[in-house]
């Protein structure tokens, strides 16, 4: 159920709503928009309707159910866009985002390269996998705390946040700790137990849609996160898995505009994972901003052809400088700044 608050309801009035909807046995999650304070009351649906008592007290306008399984995420609870802040970047709001680093950490001198190159091109937040969830045992499976301390001084000598992913639920603590965002993989996005955790982290997260979750389930998995408490949540596409093989995954670019409907939760489109193949990337780049999208994720590497992770589909440093060159005009299209 949603409690929407009267425009200029006092605080002690909000307090009392949240007091009573604990001692129903409900969570409370207070969202406070722009003109009115609304209340998620979340939790045992079957008993539900006891909320709408609620619609006596003080400073209550309307106590109206939520139809989508999902709450904490849909625009029926908050009709306006979340804006996630990362120091002095934000996601989400008029200004596009641009993540771009390596697939994996490799080293020092491959990660600072990277960082400056990236940064200089004018990128606003830095990746690079320190846990990789690889599909053969046999693989690089990422350089773990090692990767984080280099991540970290990347960002102390660029200026730039960084992302990284976390893939077990053990590695939470120290991921959190030093990363900026903490993102959470294709293959862990019905990991409950993991969305569940990172719904107490510090950070934002950052969750890929699954190889083969439909929007619904997506969205059932950020109200895992949400609904443990952190409201941060930022959804990328990063392609799913469909009978074409000329692609590595298909780009559900229709994505975009469906979410737009659903949630107020901000929205970035990873065209590397998306289409595996370098030269494809730079073309869904641009169509995911047309989409509407918030911002891309793009894997960049020093030396692509000799990456220890999907150096197919990385960018080379030049290649990254010329797409933010070419990005603007899109920019300008879709009215946001880059
Ligand atoms: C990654 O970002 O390198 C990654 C492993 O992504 P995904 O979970 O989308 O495959
Ligand atoms: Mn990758």
């Amino acid at each position: 159920m949603v409690i929407v608050m009267k425009a200029g309801a006092s605080q002690a009035e909000v307090d009392a709503v949240v007091r009573r909807i604990e001692e129903m046995e409900y969570k409370p999650h207070v969202i406070a928009g722009v003109e009115r304070t609304v209340i998620g009351a979340v939790g045992d649906e079957r008993r539900k309707g006891q909320l709408q008592s609620l619609e006596t007290f003080e400073g209550v306008e309307s106590v109206v159910p939520i139809l989508k399984p999902y709450k904490l995420a849909s625009t029926e609870i908050k009709k306006e866009h979340t804006v996630i802040r990362v120091g002095d970047v934000e996601i989400g709001g008029d200004r596009l985002c641009v993540m771009a680093g390596p697939c994996s950490v490799e080293g020092e001198g491959q990660m600072l390269e990277i960082a400056h190159s990236v940064k200089a091109s004018g990128a606003h937040i830095l990746r690079g996998g320190a846990y990789k969830p690889r599909t053969s045992p046999y693989t690089f499976q990422g350089m773990e705390e090692k990767g984080l301390k280099l991540l970290a001084k990347a960002r102390e000598e660029t200026g730039l946040p960084f992302i990284t992913e976390v893939m077990d639920t053990s590695q939470v603590d120290l991921v959190d700790d030093y990363a900026d965002i903490v993102q959470i993989g294709t293959r862990n996005v019905q990991n409950f137990a993991l969305l569940k955790r990172v719904g107490k982290c510090k950070k934002p997260v950052f969750l890929k849609r699954g190889l083969s979750t439909t929007i619904n389930e997506w969205l059932m998995s950020a109200e895992y996160i949400l609904s443990e408490g952190n409201p941060r949540v930022i959804l990328c596409e990063r392609g799913i898995r469909t009978f074409e093989t000329a692609t590595r995954n298909t780009l559900d670019l229709s994505a975009v505009p469906v979410l737009r409907e659903l949630t107020h939760l901000p929205i970035i489109l990873d065209p590397s994972h998306g289409t595996g193949v370098r030269r494809f990337v730079p073309p869904m780049v641009y169509a995911s901003i047309a989409a509407g999208a918030d911002g891309v994720m793009v894997e960049v590497h020093n030396d692509p052809d000799h990456a220890w992770s999907d150096g197919p589909q990385s960018l080379d440093l030049p290649m990254f400088a010329d797409l933010m060159q070419k990005l603007k005009p899109f920019a300008d299209a879709a009215g946001r700044s880059l």
